[in-house]
């Protein structure tokens, strides 16, 4: 459920055969294509700049792409993305956004968080050596060689936001050769280069990056996983005093609370269930084929502007004329698949020795990247039947099967994996509800984050603009809203690189 890949993969019919002429002919000044965080910011920052005439075309029947929700049984549950951290001081417009959805206020000259929202504790716990621990960092004994090396890797990342400087968003931070350097090189050769082969701080930076960006250590680059780090709290090896977790906001539907809240004032301008087949830009104007999935006819739009706030790979394929920033990108620039299964258990599972049940649940060596309760916020003493969500990063040669086996076998791999930690499981299963991302996200490669073309598309501001996490190398949301507010500013956005 929630993504449609055959609405999708109607832009390969469009390569190989003239499309149908339009049953229907409409205008607006400004249309976003693609309605997931990155194009409903922009909708919001259009319509803020004084745009009343801004409208926005969405493939699915629903917006809110990665950022949206489902319900089980009368529970919420995520279909994508499920948390967003405290905004650093660089995400100034992630920042004015949840002061205005009440999730942050001032009080007494700070900048206070609203508890309800804030992922309660236990956050998370990592299943090892027969025990759930609480937190998600192998442990090591201070004194030992893995603890001098979790140490090491703490430092490296201490130098590096102090010497070369890392923002969220991105390209809020300088890019120096330094930078470049880091982006030319697999994470892991960087850290085999430092001596860092300690098995178990291997797994969970190599954990980290399959989370963050849907692949492993020797697949993105070295700023990459630096990055991860150093844009954030830093890293801090076990027992380390200022190892606190990094405060997060988390709901039962995910980030579909955010995502409800972006889309809820666009009313009727936004249009779901149109498939956006070609964008061709002309003398006057811009215009947009889009199929009309419920009326199965093709609808032509005329706009001043228009921003595709689609994957990178996804514009490349509607723009009649490539712009060749996008053609250098789009080769350097996979997008990794996942799979995301929501499980309806009917009561709670029965415990292994250790940490109780927290928020994320992470089992060490798996290939998989374990679950979340959708039920963790809950203010029930009692717990009771809840939905888990299980995340799978998977790799490109996984694609093919995520997308022709039948949800059976799918459901079957991901309760076997699980029922080797929760062996009642499948006893208490009641329903899953699975979710293909066959281009969840854009893995970051070495030498994609620091290619001119890149920084190119982020800047273009004529009636064509681009705005999606892909600009940005990688996904997340303060990356995909900021992208968006940018795109609105007409060359006047804080760009650095
Ligand atoms: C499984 C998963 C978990 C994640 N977890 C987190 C998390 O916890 N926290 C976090 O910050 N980030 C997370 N992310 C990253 C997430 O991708 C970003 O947070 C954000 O939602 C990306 O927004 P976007 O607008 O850039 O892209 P997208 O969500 O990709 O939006 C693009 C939109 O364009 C639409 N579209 C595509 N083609 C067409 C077309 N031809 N015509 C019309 N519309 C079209 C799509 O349907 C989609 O709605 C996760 C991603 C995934 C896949």
């Amino acid at each position: 459920m929630g993504t449609s890949p055959a609405r999708g993969h109607r832009l390969r019919e469009v390569r190989s055969g003239a499309l149908p002429v339009p049953a229907a002919q409409r205008h607006c000044s400004v249309l976003i294509v693609g309605g997931g965080i990155a194009g409903l910011a922009a909708a919001r920052a259009f319509a803020r700049a004084g745009h009343d005439d801004v409208h926005l075309l969405e493939l699915e029947d629903q917006a809110g792409g990665n950022s949206r929700g489902h319900r089980i049984a009368g529970l919420a549950c995520p279909i994508g993305a499920h948390y967003l951290p405290l905004p650093g001081p660089q995400a100034r417009e992630v920042s004015e956004l949840l002061h205005e959805l009440g999730l942050l206020r001032h009080e007494l000259g700070r900048t206070v968080a609203e508890e309800r929202h804030l992922c309660h504790s236990p956050q998370e716990r990592l299943f090892i050596d027969g025990a759930w621990i609480d937190g998600l960092l192998p442990p090591a004994e201070p004194g030992s060689p893995a603890h001098a090396q979790y140490r090491a890797f703490a430092a490296a990342v201490a130098q590096a936001q102090r010497e070369l400087g890392f923002a969220l968003p991105s390209h809020r931070a300088p890019w120096t050769a330094a930078h470049q350097a880091l982006d030319a090189m697999p994470f892991a050769q960087w850290l085999q280069v430092r001596g860092l082969t300690d098995a178990r701080l291997r797994w969970y930076l190599d954990y980290s990056c399959r989370d963050d960006y849907g692949a492993p250590a020797d697949s993105v680059s070295a700023w990459a996983g630096l990055h991860y780090f150093a844009s954030r709290h830093g890293f801090h090896a076990p027992g380390d005093a200022d190892g606190e977790r990094d405060p997060v906001f988390t709901w039962p539907e995910g980030n579909a609370w955010l995502s409800e809240r972006l889309a809820r004032p666009l009313g009727d301008r936004l249009l779901p269930g149109r498939t956006v087949l070609q964008v061709d830009e002309g003398r006057h104007g811009v215009q947009v084929l889009a199929w009309d999935e419920a009326l199965q006819q093709i609808e032509a739009w005329q706009a001043d502007t228009v921003v595709l706030a689609v994957p990178l790979y996804i514009a490349a394929r509607l723009l009649r004329s490539l712009p060749a920033a996008l053609a250098q990108v789009v080769p350097l620039q996979p997008h990794a698949p996942w799979l995301v299964a929501n499980l309806q258990v009917a009561e709670p599972l029965l415990q292994r020795q250790g940490a109780p049940p927290a928020w994320d649940n992470v089992v060490y060596g798996s290939d998989a990247l374990g679950y979340v309760d959708a039920t963790h916020q809950s203010l029930s003493p009692v717990a009771g039947a809840t939905v888990l969500t299980a995340y799978h990063a998977l790799s490109a040669n996984q694609r093919p099967a995520l997308l022709a086996d039948d949800a059976d076998t799918w459901a079957q791999r991901v309760v076997q994996g699980l029922a080797a930690l929760h062996p009642d499981l499948p006893a208490k299963l009641r329903h899953v509800a699975l979710t293909r991302h066959g281009h969840a996200m854009s893995i970051p490669m070495p030498g994609l984050r620091g290619h001119p073309a890149l920084a190119a598309l982020r800047a273009q501001r004529g009636r064509v603009r681009f705005a999606h996490a892909d600009l940005a190398g990688y996904s997340v949301f303060e990356e995909a809203f900021t992208l968006g507010c940018e795109v609105a500013l007409a060359g006047r956005a804080e760009r650095r690189n």
